[in-house]
């Protein structure tokens, strides 16, 4: 058995959706349990409807849903044929029908409670998963539809719900292994409910993490991902071109890579498949022979490639905190990382000195009122306007010389905070903005000049 998950773009229409038929069809003999997304913007369409219900605009709200309902019938008529349609059509119905409902209730409420947004959200995977069924019978593929919210049990945190996982994975035993025993079974991403049958979801781009949690609980020989890169690159595509396809990544090195936004999983949603020791895939839906990007459980040890790749991240903030009353004390640094804690800014990287501390952050829309607070303890400057540049690698840390060659390839750079350590398999630091492209080249041209055929494609 194997979880194969399809994003948003991947069942956006009824081609898109014939092309994943046949994706699946190849590989029907592997018992696939298909995991599939909202269909192309949907998700942010419903929650659009569900914000206008709840500012008193009900009828924009019903309109949207309207237009769901006109794109979900004609995207699936297109490709199920009048036969299968017949059995979907009603199913479509009732559902428009109820989210008509939902909308109300949000209209009657004046706000999107959380539960609410959940109820909303749900429409999109609810729909997807049915049309993708029934579009795979039409095209030949017999299917059984899986409805998430059976299976996948959850606590009651809406918008963020967490798995219940004996219970989940208990379910996906009774229910949907005995439908893979007589082949395909598809269900929707995103959304589960709890045990006293409420609906809840993930959290945003949840479906990976349900494709993981459903592979762990049918314990699949393999969970594959379907987007439309070819994998992870071993520089930001973004940044720089010429990147070399990275065959093969153990876990570790893929979160350090996941903040990044490098086409990866986010580290959480592997957690299921790592524990259960189960590898996930990366693959091209446009490209479906790309091997991808195979995420397991152990690094693969290169002695001509110490880095894997080159992640980087621009947009960066520095705040460099001074003071003296820092000198031997205790207790300082718990009250700066106290002031972002009470802004709700995360902290990346940072790097201390006796006197002095230097951090990065992404988000700067609370940076006045943080910058006013530390003043009152130390000297404040903020550097807007630059990058991390982050290399992984596992082999990094026993690997004698890779700082050399890092800074010889940065020589006319200027590198303003350097961090490494915290992990043991990154080493990172960061650039003026206008240096990453320069910086990225030379570091690459560096570092993957060789590449080692177990590794690299
Ligand atoms: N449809 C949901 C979202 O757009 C979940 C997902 O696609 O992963 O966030
Ligand atoms: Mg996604």
């Amino acid at each position: 058995m194997i979880v194969m998950k399809f994003g948003g773009t991947s069942v956006e229409s009824a081609a898109a959706i014939e092309r994943v038929a046949g994706i699946v069809r190849a590989r029907a003999d592997r018992k696939p349990l298909v995991v599939v997304s909202a269909m192309g913007k949907t998700t942010n369409r419903l929650l659009a409807a569900a914000d206008k219900a709840a500012a008193g605009n009900l009828e924009g709200a019903l309109r949207d849903a309207e237009e769901l309902r006109a794109f979900h019938q004609r995207e699936a008529g297109a490709v199920c044929g009048p036969e299968r349609m017949a059995v979907l059509e009603p199913a479509l119905a009732r559902h428009f029908g109820e989210l008509e409902e939902t909308l109300e209730t949000v209209a009657k409420e004046g706000q999107v409670t959380p539960a609410l947004w959940d109820e909303t959200a749900s429409y999109g995977e609810r729909l997807s998963s049915l049309v993708v069924t029934s579009a795979f019978g039409a095209l030949g593929l017999e299917a059984a539809h899986l409805d998430a919210r059976e299976v996948l049990i959850t606590d009651s945190r809406h918008t963020q719900a967490l798995p219940l996982y004996s219970r989940t994975y208990a379910r996906f035993q009774e229910k949907a292994a005995p439908l893979l025993e007589r082949g395909v079974a598809v269900m929707g991403g995103f959304i589960g409910s709890t045990p006293q049958g409420v609906t809840t979801t993930l959290g945003r781009g949840g479906s990976d993490f349900s494709a993981s949690i459903a592979g762990a609980g049918i314990g699949a020989e393999e969970i594959q991902i379907w987007t439309d890169v070819d994998g992870m690159l071993s520089c930001d595509p973004r940044v720089a071109e010429g990147g070399h396809l990275v065959k093969v990544i153990s876990f570790a090195e893929a979160a350090e890579l996941a903040y990044f936004g490098a086409k990866v999983l986010h580290p959480s949603t592997v957690l299921p498949a790592v524990e259960k020791n189960i590898p996930v895939r990366i693959l091209n839906s446009r490209r479906p022979d790309v091997e991808g990007t195979r995420i397991v459980a152990e690094a693969v040890p290169s002695r001509i490639n110490p880095v894997k790749s080159i992640a980087c991240k621009r947009g960066i903030t520095i705040v460099n905190i001074r003071s003296l009353r820092m000198l031997m004390a205790h207790g300082f640094l718990r009250r700066i990382f106290e002031v972002f804690d009470r802004y709700r800014t995360p902290v990346d990287m940072v790097s201390t000195s006796e006197v002095s501390v230097s951090l990065t952050v992404d988000r700067t829309d609370q940076m006045s009122e943080i910058e006013a607070e530390l003043s009152r303890i130390a000297e404040v400057s903020v550097l807007r306007g630059q990058a991390i540049i982050c290399l992984v690698g596992d082999a990094i840390r026993e690997t004698p010389g890779v700082s050399a060659r890092v800074f010889a390839s940065l020589r006319d750079v200027n590198v303003r905070m350097i961090s490494q350590g915290a992990s043991l398999l990154n080493l990172s630091f960061v650039v003026d903005e206008d240096d990453l492209v320069r910086a990225v080249k030379s570091l690459h041209a560096e570092f993957f000049s060789q590449l080692d055929p177990e590794v690299f494609a």
